[in-house]
């Protein structure tokens, strides 16, 4: 909104307008442009040169938008990230619990198969014994 510089009516918007680089903005780097109108007086009909400083706050509040939707766009992507590594969770404890299940039953066929070798083994050394009993070997003959 500008002022008319003759009789000081405010005027809303231009009849023409056009962007040009402004050089304070480059000079701070930044790419804002400035925008210039011309405008026309509704109550004296006076035409003038202006900027247009509407545009500047209407671009502000775009920018605003812009952050909120890139904000609500990482928002999903962190609950989208959540959800996947729950899932994963919910796999990995499935198939822990499975391996679990598997550990123990191979922890109890090891402990058979070493019982049935204990066994085996005993039974061989009453075998060996018997022998040297037949053949009238015993302990102290080795002397
Ligand atoms: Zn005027």
């Amino acid at each position: 909104m500008v002022k008319c510089p003759k009789c000081g009516t405010e005027v809303v918007t231009p009849v023409k307008k056009w962007s040009i680089p402004s050089r304070k903005a480059a000079k701070r780097g930044e790419k804002r442009k400035l925008v210039m109108g011309i405008f026309e007086c509704s109550n004296c009909k006076a035409r003038f040169r202006s900027a247009v400083t509407a545009e500047t706050s209407a671009g502000e509040t775009v920018n605003v938008k812009n952050m909120v939707e890139r904000i609500k766009g990482i928002k999903g992507e962190l609950m989208q990230t959540l959800k996947n590594l729950r899932e994963k969770i919910n796999t990995l404890e499935t198939e822990r619990s499975s391996l679990m299940i598997e550990i123990g039953e191979l922890k109890k066929m090891a402990e058979s198969r070493v019982s049935a070798l204990e066994g085996e083994v005993n039974m061989m050394r009453e075998e060996v014994q018997s022998l040297r009993d037949l053949l009238g070997y015993t302990e102290e003959s080795g002397k």
